[in-house]
């Protein structure tokens, strides 16, 4: 072993203690314990070296903005031990590998990263052969997963510009565009984008200056190819090269802008800004499934409400959300301030470390265009389970011809939407069985944020608080002094009628 690789397994020691195995888990069997022979490469990568380990001088930095390691603040201790593992790994093994996007800007900003994430010019396959964890995941953006544990290091490998030399209808079909590594559609939608390609091209088709940082360990350097640390300081958020071709490219970039606005508190740089309302409709395009993710790391990043609030200055917002945003165009209604309420309860809940479901958020983005249906179908009749059961799935539906909504989810909105009309129920069975109820705490939360939004219930949220902290004796007395004021009222019951439109319930 050279002095180098021998320092390094010292530094690497030092730095895991005992977490390091001493026969690497992740790595193959097949593959050889120290360095493996590297593949033929593509005739745009550099020439393949003899094994041992990669070198920053054998890069062309000639692009890029170095930073040393005294005039930045990444320490080593922010970084996930899993993430210098790999970075270690693939240097070891002869390939450069670099910790990028979120992690190395979050960290910049003295923030927690939530994942790490690794570029390199080894190839998916090739880390395939170097890590047994390795699953390659996605057709249109091929990466590589490594799990340790609830932990997921996202890899992918550096990739080149490439011309549209396969040129597809935006909504083309996988099987049309299966076994291409790049394709674009007509309207300059990339469909495949599997192209390797050298660091400075890698860096230059990430989306925003920001996110296009590279920090090494070789030296712990940082590298900047778009001026990101500026943009960074500034509070920015810049899209590398022209924003119209990036977001006909890939118009989730212009939920991302969104997104990281909202999170990082930036302000998008007017260039980056200006055509997103013009652009908005191209979101269409991209596959309901995609929407749900993107809505959802939108949602559920710990800024929603800010996120929210940006989406409705945006034409985007009522791209995702049509109806949400025409039922809550009044700010005083009820629904709108619901809303709010909701993607703050969610912002808090997450700051304690709690859960959301997307169930919640659904039910709580849905709830204004469930209420102006019911309305338009009956107009202000009173409302039957029947009544609002088929106006969730008209209002499901329409949601989702634009984002999927998982059944699982969509199942569990429709049940907080019940047991709203059965929370009001108070006939002893009924309380029963709507105590039992698996989503009777979402229900009932659903409730609470209901009455604070101004809905008028009667005190409905108080009497079933009071109910949840009394002993059984209390419990007892409360549903015999409902039973004398009348509180179980029977509701009226209504032959269903059939309507033509519904959640067919193909969501992914
Ligand atoms: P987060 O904190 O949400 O993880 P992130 O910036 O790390 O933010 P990821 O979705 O994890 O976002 O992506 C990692 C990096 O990959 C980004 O920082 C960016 O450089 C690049 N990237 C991701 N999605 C796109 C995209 N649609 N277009 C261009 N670059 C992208
Ligand atoms: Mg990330």
């Amino acid at each position: 072993m050279d002095p180098e690789n021998q320092m390094l397994r010292k530094l690497t020691r030092v730095l895991f203690g005992k977490r390091t195995t001493p026969a690497a888990p992740e790595i193959s069997q097949s593959a050889p314990s120290t360095a493996v022979q590297r593949q033929p490469r593509e005739a745009e990568r550099p020439a393949a070296r003899s094994p041992g380990r990669a070198r920053l001088e054998d890069l062309d930095l000639s692009r890029a903005t170095l930073i040393e390691r005294e005039e930045h603040c990444i320490s080593r201790k922010d970084i996930s031990p899993n993430a210098l593992k790999v970075l270690y790994r693939l240097n070891e093994c002869g390939y450069h590998a670099f910790l990028v996007g979120g992690g190395v800007r979050d960290l910049l900003l003295g923030d927690t990263p939530k994942d790490f994430d690794i570029s390199t010019d080894a190839t998916p396959e090739e880390i395939k052969q170097l890590f047994r964890n390795a699953m390659i995941i996605g057709r249109r953006f091929k990466i590589i997963h490594l799990r340790y544990g609830r932990e997921i290091i996202e890899v992918t490998t550096f990739r080149a510009h490439h011309a549209p030399e396969n040129e597809f209808e935006d909504d083309a079909s996988n099987r049309s565009i299966k076994g291409l590594d790049s394709a674009h559609s007509s309207s300059g939608m990339i469909l495949r984008d599997n192209v390797w390609g050298n660091i400075n091209d890698d860096a230059l088709r990430r989306d925003f200056t920001a996110n296009a940082l590279y920090y090494t360990t070789d030296g712990f350097r940082v590298l900047d190819f778009a001026n990101g640390l500026e943009d960074i300081d500034n509070h920015v958020l810049r899209m590398i090269g022209d924003p119209a071709t990036r977001y006909r490219e890939d118009p989730v970039r212009m939920l991302r802008a969104i997104r990281f606005a909202a999170k990082l508190d930036f302000i998008i740089e007017p260039g980056t800004r200006a055509p997103l309302d013009e652009l908005a409709s191209l979101l269409e395009s991209i596959s309901p499934a995609r929407l749900f993710d993107e809505t959802l790391k939108m949602l559920t990043g710990g800024h929603a409400e800010e996120t929210f609030a940006l989406l409705r200055q945006f034409k985007i917002g009522t791209v995702l959300f049509k109806s949400t945003m025409n039922a809550t165009r009044d700010p005083e209604s009820p629904g709108s301030k619901l809303l709010v309420l909701a993607m703050r309860n969610t912002d808090s809940r997450l700051a304690e470390g709690k859960t959301v479901t997307p169930a919640f958020l659904f039910a709580a983005l849905l709830w204004a265009p469930l209420q102006q249906e019911l309305q338009r179908m009956l107009n202000g009749e009173a409302v039957t389970l029947t009544d609002q059961q088929e106006a969730a799935n008209r209002v499901i539906g329409r949601q989702l011809q634009i984002t999927s909504i998982p059944k699982r989810f969509s199942i569990a909105t429709r049940e907080i939407w019940e047991l709203q009309l059965r929370l009001e129920q108070r006939s002893r069975r009924n309380v029963e069985t709507v105590y039992q109820h698996p989503r009777f705490r979402a229900g009932y939360d659903f409730l609470l944020l209901r009455e604070e939004s101004g809905e008028s219930l009667n005190g409905l949220g108080q009497w079933w608080t009071d109910f949840q902290i009394s002993d059984k004796n209390l419990q007892e007395q409360m549903l015999e002094a409902l039973g004398k004021a009348g509180g179980a009222k029977r509701r009226r019951r209504r032959k269903p009628t059939r309507h033509p439109a519904g959640d067919s319930g193909t969501a992914a």
